[in-house]
């Protein structure tokens, strides 16, 4: 049977639950269990992919195509388990399924309430999760803070889920602030009793703390935190702010965190030092020979949640080429509105993110433009594929007028088109072309090279496409479309020939890029700005 690790967050929100939740993953996969993390978001949005980056950060998308919290491309990046669209679970998922079988008479004249109906819906989704997963352990975020209304089904089904499974089986992992107060020196351990309370009126007892603190915690106030929390000491765990998010697992191996979860699940496994997670990652992330710099250029860079995977998998491809990667971010209308020269002379490489609608996109389409004509390194990922074709039809094949029809619906050249299965599409939520699809690469390309293969599987989120009827055109004039999804005949990669590294893809090589392991297309452009620098 497998075993049940809750995460719950206390005091503020932005603690790290997410990583926290990773790095216990790592640890055990680390002493040989096969671990499967869940998120539970407390929001009645069915999921994020309708929602404003402001408000939700980074949409990530599964290998099976579902638009799920950023949370989860943690748990991808740490662990060796592929999330699929059943691991993020929300409120409005919850209660969209229980009036669905209310209306279809599944309840048999009852009264539907939160307790047992709601909870009775989120504790299957966990134990569909264990079996489907067949890991060993379940790791199940819950999304906010305790305290907060919404997440309150989430936490009862938590608090059931130890009666149902038995309390052996089921881990209660709670992460907290302690707050250092400057002007009286001292370390507050308050706001933690407060939020242990909390935790327990509703009946949930923790069995490990995971402190966050500036500061040391003395043994005094582990001992303290121990007393007043019903936490053994052991188990308070220290999560001073480190320099490099891939360092939490070996911080809590030095605590012993995993041995203090297996014995509570009276686990014998085998012994494991993380020394190849410190050696290939940690320690290569911390002392870097070289240094880069790299600019964003998008609109949503006041919020660093916003392209989380975007600015790991750029971590990665400098873990990769020992070389410290800085990323300048620059909001595309100031482009609009200075030009490229200031924003983007001393930049060794330039990415531009996906996104939607039109703001912006001139600034873009400006900065590409530098970056093709001042041979800089370029990514473009998805709209930014789409922008460099604008960019490239517009000034290097004379249509002056090349549009995409999200822009401009009734442009004369519409070089970039809706996808066709997408004409009748009315609902705005999960609709998009979603997940992987196979991609098959042009030898001797850039993107071959990169790869080391000629068939890939990357992830899409977009309802646009390069539109064919210009293919011929743009290639002519020097555009090599090194990767296409067969089946439809849909472009997947552009670059250039002549240019030290210019590649742009429809599809979100982000998703899958790891600290072990940078995805090819960001370890060769990190690679191609050094040389460039
Ligand atoms: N807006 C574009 C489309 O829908 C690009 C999407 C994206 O960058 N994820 O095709």
């Amino acid at each position: 049977m497998a075993k049940f690790i809750f995460v719950s967050g206390g005091v503020i929100s932005s603690l790290g639950k997410g990583i926290t939740s990773a790095s216990i993953g790592r640890l055990l996969e680390s002493r040989g269990l096969k671990v499967s993390l869940m998120k539970f978001d407390p929001y009645i949005n069915v999921d994020p992919g309708t929602m404003n980056p402001y408000q939700h950060g980074e949409v990530y998308v599964t290998e099976d195509g579902a638009e799920t919290d950023l949370d989860l491309g943690h748990y991808e990046r740490f662990t060796h388990a592929t999330p699929a669209k059943c691991n993020n679970i929300t409120t409005g998922q919850i209660y969209n399924a229980v009036i669905t079988k209310e209306r279809h008479g599944d309840y048999l004249g009852k009264t539907i309430q939160v307790i047992p109906h709601i909870t009775n819906e989120i504790k299957e989704r966990i134990r569909k999760v264990a079996q489907v997963s067949g890991a060993d352990v379940i790791i199940a975020e819950i999304g906010g803070t305790v305290g907060d209304i919404e997440s309150l089904p989430f936490l009862e089904a938590a608090r059931q889920f130890g009666l149902d499974a038995g309390r052996d089986n089921v881990l209660y992992v709670h992460v907290t602030l302690v707050p250092y107060i400057k002007c009286a020196e001292e370390i507050k351990t308050k706001p933690t009793q407060h939020s242990v309370g909390t935790l327990r009126e509703i009946g949930i007892q923790p069995d490990i703390l995971i402190c966050r603190t500036e500061k040391p915690l003395s043994n005094d106030l582990k001992e303290k935190i121990s007393l007043f929390c019903n936490v053994r000491k052991e188990a308070v765990i220290e999560a001073r702010d480190v320099e490099s998010i891939y360092q939490i697992p070996l911080v809590f191996k030095e605590q012993i965190l995993d041995e203090i979860i297996l014995s509570h699940f009276k686990l014998i496994c085998k012994l494991s030092d993380l020394k190849d997670w410190e050696k290939t990652v940690v320690e290569r992330a911390l002392c870097p020979k070289n240094k880069v710099t790299i600019a964003l250029v998008g609109k949503y860079i006041t919020l660093q949640d916003a392209y989380k995977s975007i600015y790991e998998s750029l971590v990665h491809a400098g873990i990769a080429n020992d070389t410290k990667v800085e990323v300048i971010k620059i909001d595309p209308e100031d482009i609009e509105k200075e030009g490229t020269k200031k924003a983007l002379k001393d930049v060794s490489g330039i990415l531009v993110p996906g996104g939607f609608g039109y703001r912006g996109i001139e600034g873009k389409i400006k900065a590409i433009k530098f970056a093709r004509e001042n041979k800089i390194p370029f990514l473009g990922l998805c709209l930014g594929m789409q922008c460099a074709v604008l960019e490239f039809a517009r000034n290097a094949c004379g249509l002056k007028e090349a549009n995409s029809t999200e822009f401009k619906p009734k442009t004369r050249q519409p070089v970039i088109s809706l996808l066709a299965e997408q004409g009748g599409v009315k609902d705005l939520g999960g609709t998009m072309r979603l997940g992987a699809y196979p991609c098959v690469i042009k030898k001797n390309t850039l993107a071959h090279k990169a790869y080391g293969r000629i068939l890939v599987q990357e992830r899409h989120r977009h309802r646009y496409e390069f539109n064919n009827k210009y293919r011929k055109l743009l290639e002519k004039k020097g555009m090599v479309f090194s990767g296409v999804y067969q089946k439809k005949d849909l472009v997947e990669m552009v670059e250039l020939k002549n240019h030290p590294y210019f590649i742009a893809v429809q599809f979100h090589p982000e998703f899958k890029s790891r600290p072990d392991c940078a995805h090819p297309l960001f370890r060769e452009f990190i690679k191609a700005a050094l040389n460039k620098k």
